[in-house]
């Protein structure tokens, strides 16, 4: 049989609010869990493109329960992840200016440079979710140059390393901010719902959000035909709610 196509993750919050950036952390361990023992090649997402078969896990935000629930799952199983972290944020709040009232979205804490660097140390890359949480369509060039270049600046700083990933608030990538992207990282994550393809655009991987597979019967479906047929459905019904999930 022809290995399935490699799949992107995306996390955000580990919390029992059921909100919808939220997951369980108990669901999250059943998830680490299942590819563990199903042998899922769990890849850094710089090689998920090239990986049949693979899957990469990514966190947007940075929020601080990835470092008390994920993190441990994740060294426990030797599994590669990638956060995206908003510097102006850091040890800050959930409290950016675009985040959507009344979405049921709880305030939360996000990880402080410390945690940042301390996941950084064990494996876990870091990338840029920019510095304030804006909609980088809305902005002028100089504005995206800016948010780019002070976030991916704070970040390298901090971790010590090349920051060469990217993921875009709310998955908006028109052709300008794409462009701007690209003069700063390899790599950028958008939010569209599809598998991996080889010759995806590496300025736009599109990702799984993980708030459509919550249930362990979809969630054990990605990579096998039902899960396929379920993500090609999820994609076409999405509406508003990605505005919220990014
Ligand atoms: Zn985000």
């Amino acid at each position: 049989m022809k290995p399935a196509r490699p799949f992107i993750l995306t996390y955000h919050s580990l919390d029992t609010s059921g909100s919808v950036v939220s997951l369980s952390p108990d669901m999250f361990r059943c998830q680490m869990e299942w590819l563990a023992r199903s042998r899922r090649l769990v890849v850094p997402l710089q090689q998920i493109r090239e990986t049949p078969g693979g899957v990469a896990l990514t966190f947007d935000d940075g929020f601080r329960n990835f470092f008390q629930h994920a993190f441990p799952v994740l060294q426990r199983y030797g599994f590669p992840a990638t956060v995206f972290v908003i510097s102006g944020y850091c040890g800050g709040r959930n409290n950016w200016p675009t985040q959507p009232r009344n979405a049921g979205i709880p305030m939360l804490e996000l990880m402080r440079w410390s945690e940042v660097e301390q996941v950084a140390r064990a494996g876990i890359r870091i990338g840029c979710h920019t510095a304030t949480h804006p909609s980088l369509t809305l902005l002028a060039e100089s504005e995206i140059e800016c948010e780019l270049a002070t976030s991916r600046a704070a970040i390298e700083d901090r971790v010590g390393r090349a920051v060469d990933m990217f993921a875009y608030p709310y998955g908006d990538n028109p052709p300008r901010v794409r462009d701007a992207v690209g003069r700063h990282f390899h790599l950028a994550c958008g939010t569209r719902l599809a598998a991996v393809s080889p010759a995806a655009d590496l300025l736009d991987l599109p990702r799984l959000d993980i708030y459509y597979f919550q249930n362990q019967f979809w969630f054990e479906g990605l990579g096998k035909p039902y899960g396929a047929g379920y993500v090609a459905a999820r994609a076409l019904l999405r509406g508003m709610r990605r505005r919220f999930m990014g």
